[in-house]
């Protein structure tokens, strides 16, 4: 008898558990999707950025980064990509720029003097 009532209530235990039905795991689920590479639909930071950037703590924030969710301001973020400069560093982004553009100064050499 005993037996029966520990196996009904560790099924119970496990579909609780199973059911993310708060906003804490909601949250966390969503996390786990980004960082698999999962598109969410609907973009978690749907806050407006406030307050002074985080980044410099000087200049007022104009963004909130999609990644760490950090007020930033313009020139600690790249407001195409939604994200500060710590989560895409200059170097990667000027990477992707030298990709998108062409190259024209390809094969030309400039005379330095
Ligand atoms: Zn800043
Ligand atoms: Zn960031």
């Amino acid at each position: 008898m005993g037996d029966v009532d520990l196996l009904r209530d560790g099924l119970i235990a496990f579909a609780e558990d199973e059911a993310p039905d708060s906003n804490a795991d909601l949250d966390a689920w969503v996390e786990e999707a980004v960082a698999a590479g999962k598109e969410i639909p609907e973009p978690k930071t749907s806050r407006a950025a406030s307050g002074p950037c985080r980044l410099c703590r000087e200049r007022a924030a104009v963004l909130v980064c999609v990644q760490c969710q950090r007020d930033v301001c313009r020139e600690d973020s790249w407001p195409m990509m939604g994200l500060c400069r710590e989560c895409a560093p200059p170097e990667a982004v000027e990477e992707i720029r030298n990709a998108a553009k062409p190259r024209p100064e390809l094969g030309i050499k400039w005379v330095e003097d």
